[in-house]
């Protein structure tokens, strides 16, 4: 994976504020069976559309999520995940395993239509020892890449503009993606 050379400095709000979560009511989120009511993609899943923006949920398909990542390595930084908490490729069904390819494949069109990126890091970390932060809930991330982001990175990261930007570019894909 490259994406390790991007200096990502608002990631340091992952490593300072690792308590920092969505307001949740627990009484009125849906959890699937095997669910783990810990898990910040599990949450998404069992929680209303309504919150999909605070949640950063861009797309609900059957069987998988789109969702921003919140502590994202570049601008853009989506991860594609199957609803149901599992953390091994063999544990998904013939149904997730198409769904979740076919999405990733639909995205990058229109990741390069609205982001005009030049290219992509498509990861899956299995395990904790090969960097996993969400071991149990198998992820895949897509990161945006363009020409000569690891020189410009360091000159526009701000932590304080990360999130407004987060906001518009959800606005921007959630309509891009749901057409
Ligand atoms: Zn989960």
């Amino acid at each position: 994976m490259g994406y390790q050379e991007i200096w990502a400095p608002w990631r340091h709000a992952y490593v300072t504020d690792p308590e920092k979560k969505v307001r949740t009511d627990f009484s009125k989120l849906r959890f699937l069976d095997g669910a783990d009511s810990d898990c910040f993609i599990c949450q998404a899943v069992a929680d209303s559309p309504e919150n999909d923006k605070e949640r950063l949920v861009l797309k609900r398909n059957e069987h998988s999520l789109v969702i921003m990542n919140r502590f994202p390595y570049n601008n853009g930084h989506l991860l594609i995940t199957p609803r149901r908490h599992v953390g091994r490729l063999e544990l998904l069904t013939e149904r997730e395993h198409l769904e979740l390819m076919d999405t990733l494949s639909k995205i990058i069109p229109t990741m390069e239509k609205v982001m005009n990126c030049d290219g992509f890091n498509v990861g899956l970390n299995l395990g904790r020892v090969a960097g996993a932060g969400l071991p149990g809930h198998l992820h895949w991330h897509l990161v945006p890449r363009w020409n000569g982001d690891t020189n410009f990175m360091p000159v526009l990261a701000c932590v304080n503009v990360i999130p407004q930007s987060m906001d518009v570019l959800w606005e921007l894909l959630r309509n891009e993606l749901n057409p």
